[in-house]
């Protein structure tokens, strides 16, 4: 159909591609007349408060200002500012035309030689949660150790049972004996698992010493190698060789940290395959060492859990070594970082402020 060139009036056009940005912009917006009548509203404002546009225009703004949850004092003090300088932003919660929980930022200006206001809100809902959660993180680990003064008091008991089950072995018939050995064997596992949390709950008095990063990597791959092998996997570590990373810190404590993100990396490749170990500088300052597998990868929804205490989705699991792990990076100075891939693999990177040279 060349040749037939239809010709659109330019200030159409410019309509036309205004009205597009309008109602494709990623924040919600809307128009409001000097009444206070609305006037438009795009579709992601629809989106925030939940409701078809045709129901609010026409309608006063007060229908969209009894959504606030807010004091009538701030709402009045939001207008008066508005009123006063062309302009004014406040952050509150609202309940939807749906009644749903929202936490959004808003911002109100009048428009330039106009008398339309623009009203533009940001839905942050769930940047608050995200907040929220890290808080209860943080409360989990209190309950942590409250958990390890308990488990402690249950070591005792244990020692008992253990007791008088081998008593018990002397004397028992043969189904005594098989019933017995069961016993035992769950005996022996909440040790384990005691024994495991203990030693992560345990409160450290950080013995700060310098060591290099990169001889202490080696080390713990070393140390890894056959049990990995055990399962198909190889170590491939790669470094400059030249290179020092002289650290400072609790040499026993780092060693766990990445003795369990080996370890959990074995466990997520039952059908075998290869761990990247990486150690690189970031700027002069930082080193980041990177554990990085081929295994089965975490699910969207978990990836934000494996941080607190007790969580795993392992049958044997105790669900202690990564909240274990970040406390030890954070207490010095440290972040962690995780990307994962379903069946593709999962990355730690574990990144630590280097020693100043002095
Ligand atoms: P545990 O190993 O006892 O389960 P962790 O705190 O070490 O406890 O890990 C918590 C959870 O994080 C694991 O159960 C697992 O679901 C997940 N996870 C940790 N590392 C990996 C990894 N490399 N690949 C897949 N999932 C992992
Ligand atoms: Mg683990």
């Amino acid at each position: 159909m060349r040749g037939l060139v239809k010709f659109v009036p330019v200030e159409y056009e410019y309509k036309q591609k205004f009205e597009h940005i309008f109602q494709f912009f990623s924040n919600g917006l809307l128009l409001i007349d000097e009444d206070g009548i609305v006037l438009e509203m795009n579709a992601q404002m629809e989106e925030i408060l939940q409701i078809n546009k045709n129901e609010v225009i026409g309608s006063h703004a007060v229908k969209i200002m009894d959504l606030f949850v807010n004091s009538y004092e701030s709402n009045k003090e939001f207008i008066a500012k508005l009123m006063r300088f062309g302009e004014a932003e406040l952050c509150t919660e609202i309940l939807t035309f749906l009644g749903d929980l929202k936490y959004i930022y808003m911002k109100v200006s009048k428009q330039e030689d106009t008398n339309i206001y623009l009203v533009e809100i940001h839905d942050e809902s769930e940047k608050i949660q995200m907040k929220k959660r890290l808080n209860h993180t943080e409360s989990l680990s209190t309950i942590g150790q409250l958990a390890a003064s308990i488990a402690h008091e249950i070591r005792n008991p244990m020692t008992s049972l253990k007791g008088f089950t081998q008593l018990l072995h002397q004397t028992t018939n043969e189904d005594g004996k098989r019933y017995l050995a069961v016993i035992n064997e769950e005996i022996k596992r909440m040790e384990e698992i005691l024994t495991e949390f203990l030693e992560v709950s345990k409160p450290t008095n950080n013995k700060f010493v310098s060591f290099d990063i990169k001889e202490l990597i080696l080390e713990v791959a070393n140390f890894m190698a056959p049990q990995a092998l055990m399962k198909n996997i190889e170590l491939i570590i790669s470094l400059t060789p030249e290179s020092k990373f002289k650290f400072l810190g609790d040499r026993n404590l780092i060693k766990q940290v990445f003795m369990n993100s080996i370890k959990n990396a074995i466990e997520a490749m039952p059908k075998g395959g290869n761990i990247f170990i990486t150690i690189s500088n970031i700027g002069m300052k930082n080193v980041c060492i990177e554990i990085k597998d081929q295994g089965q990868g975490i699910e969207a929804d978990k990836i934000d859990k494996i941080f607190d205490p007790f969580f795993t989705t392992k049958s044997e699991g105790t669900g202690l070594g990564l909240s274990h792990s970040i406390q030890v990076i954070k207490s010095h100075g440290g972040t962690i970082e995780v990307v994962s891939e379903i069946e593709v693999g999962t990355s730690f990177k574990f990144i630590l402020p280097l020693q100043k040279e002095i």
